[in-house]
């Protein structure tokens, strides 16, 4: 396929977070071209982001089920490759559904959906269509969180034996909800975000970076769940206690009311020889700790990083590479994918490096289990 891939968006209105950032990153290296959307809820306001994308105003929608319709019945040289859902929790599940029945392949946001029902038949979906589906769990396509990975599955700390992380945060310490603000009001709402606030915002993305790093999965949690701002209808703040798979244990920690907080996830991980420590705010530096010698710092694109790092790093170590580019890199292994995708050939997914499905349905019973377990006086809860 010797041409841009050519993308459509769900979401991302002007005044969005999230749908911005999207079209920076799948634009950074030059692989993929946004040629329509349907991009807002409010009327008015996906004309406006298509006038100010330049886009080609015939291809731009009032509603995501009319960009479908109507994109699947245009030429195959012309019609979207693959969306990128960026809606609200409660619209991820509606617009990646139509796009797979529609043959679209499908980037979705985090948590994967509203509930748990929801993944599972997203799930089956692309196992029936064999389309790609790729979740944007952000803080895996850093390259020191990928060295990371590597590191711990080429054995270099040891059996993982435990595991800290934490997503605090601090802007959700006021009622932000009742000043009118787009992002707070439907994050507290369990109508549009699920059954999780904080929880499933940004513990699902604490959860995955561990796993992701660490190669295990949380099996079972004890949890407690708090609504700390009075008047406000969905958890702002969580600690928990985790198990994985291999026996390791960890403390997960995500909050929204850590009053002066921006986005400090880090994490520790430490196996029988050592640890690690990584800091989303600094992600340039890695910390190693080691049980025989002193602590080695490692620094994004040095001569001594692996080639699986090197692969998604752009510029020169020293010239840092931040959030953008982190998410530039999923969909720079979701473009890889698309372009080796054959019908009827069913893709390894794993082979490319970016989130997808499976880790969308864990992470909703990872949610669901957080909130079964917080109301629970039982000590453990194990996951779906
Ligand atoms: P937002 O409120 O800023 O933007 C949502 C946009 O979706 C708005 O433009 C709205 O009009 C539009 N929209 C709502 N319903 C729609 C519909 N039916 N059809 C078309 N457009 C519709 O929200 P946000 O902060 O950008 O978050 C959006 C999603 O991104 C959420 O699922 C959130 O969890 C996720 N997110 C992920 C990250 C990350 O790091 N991966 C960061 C922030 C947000």
């Amino acid at each position: 396929m010797k041409r841009k891939l050519r993308m459509g968006m769900v979401g991302g209105g002007l005044t969005s977070f999230i749908g911005p950032v999207h079209r920076k990153a799948a634009g950074i290296d030059g692989e993929i071209e946004l040629v329509c959307g349907a991009f807002s809820i409010v009327p008015g306001e996906s004309k406006a982001t298509g006038d100010a994308l330049y886009l080609n105003p015939n291809r731009v929608y009032e509603t995501y089920q009319e960009m479908f319709e109507a994109e699947k019945k245009l030429p195959a040289d012309q019609r979207i490759d693959f969306v990128s859902v960026v809606t609200p929790n409660h619209v991820h599940f509606g617009p990646s559904k139509m796009a797979l029945e529609s043959g679209f392949h499908v980037v979705v946001e985090k948590p994967i959906s509203f509930n748990l029902d929801e993944a599972k038949e997203l799930q089956q979906l692309v196992s029936k269509t064999g389309l790609l589906l790729g979740l944007t769990h952000t803080y895996t396509g850093y390259p020191l969180v990928k060295e990371a990975r590597k590191m711990v599955a080429d054995g270099k700390f040891g059996k993982i034996r435990k595991v800290f992380v934490e997503y605090p945060q601090g802007w959700l310490s006021t009622l932000l909800e009742g000043t009118g603000n787009l992002q707070a009001s439907w994050r507290t709402d369990p109508k549009q975000s699920g059954m999780g606030g904080a929880i499933g915002d940004i513990g699902t993305h604490a959860a995955n970076l561990a796993e992701y790093i660490t190669g295990l999965k949380i099996t079972e949690v004890c949890a407690m769940l708090n609504t700390v701002v009075p008047g406000r209808l969905l958890d702002d703040d969580s600690s928990m206690l985790i198990k994985f798979d291999n026996g390791a244990s960890g403390v997960l920690m995500a909050t929204q009311v850590a009053a002066g907080e921006e986005n400090n996830l880090n994490i520790r991980i430490y196996g029988e020889k050592g640890g690690l420590e990584w800091k989303q705010e600094e992600p340039n530096s890695m910390i190693l700790k080691w049980l025989d010698r002193p602590k080695e710092i490692i620094r994004t694109g040095m001569g001594y990083i692996s080639q699986d790092a090197k692969n998604f790093t752009r510029t020169p170590a020293g010239h840092p590479e931040g959030y953008l580019e982190a998410f530039a890199n999923i969909y720079r292994a979701f473009t890889k994918a698309v372009r080796d995708y054959k019908p009827g050939v069913k893709l390894n997914t794993k082979d490319y490096d970016f989130p997808g499905v499976d880790d969308g349905v864990h992470g909703m019973s990872f949610v669901q289990t957080v909130v079964e377990s917080s109301k629970s006086n039982q000590k453990w809860t194990k996951l779906d």
